[in-house]
């Protein structure tokens, strides 16, 4: 069913989500349709097609079913003020699904491991009016929403399987991270870095890959439970997953 969603336009798209159930929530809801699709993809006959489409440099933009279940998933923790880490940021649609659900006042850091796609995602995300003045160009030093007018996301380059590079991280920790490629095992600085309360969505294993919901309370206990199995591009080293990544 979650094929059917494909649409002509994103308000197709999004009702057709919202039918099958799959989005639920109107401030959800909302933001799909406020950041259009057809932004984030490389081939523009995918704009609004529910399937995964390649990006380039091993990845691809993953099919809108499945970002509109991880959105759906994390909304409890997307508020205004809420800072948001999103691994494995790819084309950069889900920091623009992200921003518009956390302001005013939040954050969102993408952080990729192929220089060429951090460069996409600030492209994409550029020519998307709805993003375009939020986006900072500097991937030296951290967004600061405490300053007048500051920009509010912002995509560097890093591994993932880290976490954000120290000086990153608001002083709290995120209130909620999404991860859009498949770990191994729970990165332990991903879990570090979670919010008290804050959750993260994250798929995990090798050939048998499950989406995990990690939740950290106020206290600081840490519960993972398993949702479903899927099928993610792998978390990983950047040759092992382009030979091409980062080179000149
Ligand atoms: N969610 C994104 C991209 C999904 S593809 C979208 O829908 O557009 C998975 C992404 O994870 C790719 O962009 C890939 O480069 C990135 N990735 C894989 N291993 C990584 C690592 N160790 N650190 C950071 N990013 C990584």
């Amino acid at each position: 069913m979650a094929w059917s969603c494909s649409g002509k336009s994103n308000a197709e798209l999004v009702d057709n989500l919202l039918r099958a159930g799959i989005l639920s929530t109107p401030r959800v809801v909302q933001a799909f349709k406020r950041v259009d699709r057809k932004y984030y993809v490389s081939d523009p006959s995918d704009s609004y097609r529910d399937s995964p489409s390649y990006i380039g440099y091993g990845a691809t933009i993953s099919a809108p079913h499945m970002h509109a279940n991880a959105i759906e998933n994390l909304e409890p923790f997307l508020k205004p003020n809420a800072n948001v880490l999103d691994v494995g940021s790819g084309s950069g649609y889900l920091l623009g699904l992200f921003h518009s659900l956390v302001q005013p006042g939040g954050t969102v850091l993408g952080i990729d491991h192929i220089p060429e796609l951090v460069a996409l995602s600030r492209a994409n995300l550029s020519r998307d009016p709805t993003t375009a003045s939020a986006l900072c160009a500097d991937e030296r030093s951290p967004v600061d929403p405490s300053v007048p007018e500051s920009k509010t996301m912002q995509c560097i380059l890093a591994d993932g399987r880290q976490g954000a590079p120290e000086g990153f991280v608001p002083s709290g920790g995120w209130q909620a991270i999404h991860v859009g490629a498949a770990a191994p095992h729970l990165p332990q600085k991903l879990v570090d870095q979670l919010a008290s309360p804050g959750r993260m969505f994250i798929p995990v294993g090798v050939q048998d890959q499950s989406i995990y919901q990690v939740d950290k309370d106020e206290q600081g206990n840490v519960t993972k439970k398993r949702l479903y199995g899927v099928r993610y591009v792998p978390l990983t080293d950047r040759e092992a997953q382009h030979p091409q990544g980062g080179s000149p």
